[in-house]
């Protein structure tokens, strides 16, 4: 029979691997809780409108790039592309911005995007995500971009870009997007044919194609900037003062508008020099129209996103350090046949004690071969018949190869004031 291979764009994440990947996201824990973040489980399968209409109907994601099915039920579901949309969902559906109050949340775990696969762009990928609802303010935008910076900081990501832009808000966009629409059709015949087709219905997209004949149109397009309104042009200078304050380097890119509709003033990336084409390791930015287009409630919100397989990606390739790698405190060995049952006891006894213990499952394997095999442990236990026979456990050092006879009841403490 032929064999069933994980499918395209998915691959399984081995114990050789998945090690680092809590490293990562122990230290993401750790960072969110600093900033005040908590953290929130989300169903990784939601209702299609909830992405076609928080996402919108005319971005990559929603109309072409979507794991969209009907269930059993003939409802039209879809595996979530991103995580924004579901965390502004539950904060409206459980009412954790009721009143005016505001609410810090973060989360981590499988997106899903038909995409073509390569190097760092999955099908089905991993980010961490932290969204901070019910705040207007700048200082909001800058906690987020602030947040994300300290977590490559602690883990050691070197050679980043922060890259800002402002999107307008739905008083000052449409009037850009008109100035665009002219200006993007008066050179036509320089755009590919995805641009020629977003040309009407999305134009501020053309501003980041990656093809090159678009790029140099888009490069002489009108700037945001004189379209901002007041109150956008406002925000923005507060968001540059505040991560001034904080000491950021960052750049402004006028070309920077990501490829979700809702975001609102700030638009951010976190670039690295290390990673190819697909190089952001994280972006996000504002998205204070998001609820009103999936409810009735308005929320502002702002939050990003850190793609966690680029973020391995680039710890490898640039030597961070993962921690220690897991090692396994205590093989215990069986001498003889009769000793497996007391080698079974003991092995219990040390994990309830939070020793990490492994032993010869089989019951097969030679008291050589056990030896053998307690090789990458730190301890080796031994039972023989004279430590049965006497209530006593042989406890070898394995760095050092020296070996003392414990009374078996004192093995736990012995091992925890030698681990
Ligand atoms: P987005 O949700 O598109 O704003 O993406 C946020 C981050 O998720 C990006 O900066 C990437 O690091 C990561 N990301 C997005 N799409 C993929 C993908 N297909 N494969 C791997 N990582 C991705």
């Amino acid at each position: 029979m032929s064999i069933i291979s994980a499918p395209r764009g998915t691959r399984d994440i081995l114990p050789s691997e998945s090690w680092k990947w809590s490293y990562i996201i122990n230290q993401a824990a750790l960072t969110m809780k600093d900033f005040g973040f908590s953290e929130i489980h989300l169903p990784i399968f939601e209702h299609t409108e909830l992405f076609s209409r928080g996402v919108g109907e005319t971005t990559d994601i929603v109309e072409k790039e979507m794991y969209t099915f009907n269930d059993r039920g003939g409802r039209s579901i879809t595996l979530r592309p991103e995580a924004t949309a579901g965390v502004m969902r539950a904060a409206i559906e459980n009412n954790l911005c009721a009143q005016g109050s505001s609410a810090r949340l973060w989360n981590w775990g499988p997106m899903f995007r038909h995409e073509r696969p390569q190097k760092g762009r999955y099908r089905q990928f991993y980010q961490i995500d932290a969204e901070c609802l019910g705040i207007a303010n700048a200082s909001a935008d800058v906690d987020i971009i602030s947040l994300s910076i300290e977590l490559f900081r602690r883990l050691g990501l070197r050679n980043l870009e922060v890259v800002i832009n402002s999107v307008g808000c739905e008083k000052c966009r449409p009037v850009y997007r008109k100035k665009l629409i002219e200006y993007f059709t008066a050179h036509k015949d320089s755009l590919c044919e995805t641009c020629l087709a977003r040309l009407d219905r999305n134009p501020l997209r053309i501003l980041d194609c990656k093809n090159e004949s678009c790029g140099r149109v888009a490069d002489n397009a009108p700037d945001i900037y004189d379209s901002l309104c007041d109150e956008c042009r406002e925000h923005f200078a507060q968001v540059r003062l505040g991560l001034e304050r904080l000491n950021f380097a960052y750049k402004i890119n006028k070309r920077l508008v990501r490829g979700l509709d809702y975001y609102t003033k700030t638009a951010y990336e976190i670039l690295s020099g290390d990673l190819g084409s697909q190089n952001a390791v994280a972006g996000g930015g504002r998205y204070d129209n998001l609820a009103s287009a999936i409810s009735s409630s308005k929320i502002p919100g702002v939050g990003f996103a850190c793609g966690l397989d680029r973020v391995m990606l680039v710890m490898e390739e640039q030597g961070c350090s993962f921690g220690e790698s897991p090692r396994v405190s205590v093989y215990a060995v069986a001498m003889d046949e009769a000793s497996r049952g007391n080698i079974q006891t003991l092995a219990y006894e040390l994990r309830k004690n939070n020793i990490s213990c492994e032993y010869d499952l089989t019951g097969t394997k030679s008291f050589k071969a056990q030896m053998k095999a307690s090789g990458s442990c730190r301890f080796a236990c031994i039972i023989g018949s004279e430590e049965r026979e006497n209530n006593l456990v042989a406890i070898k050092d394995l760095n050092n190869s020296t070996q003392e006879s414990i009374a078996l009841s004192e093995a736990v403490n012995y091992l925890k004031t030698r681990l």
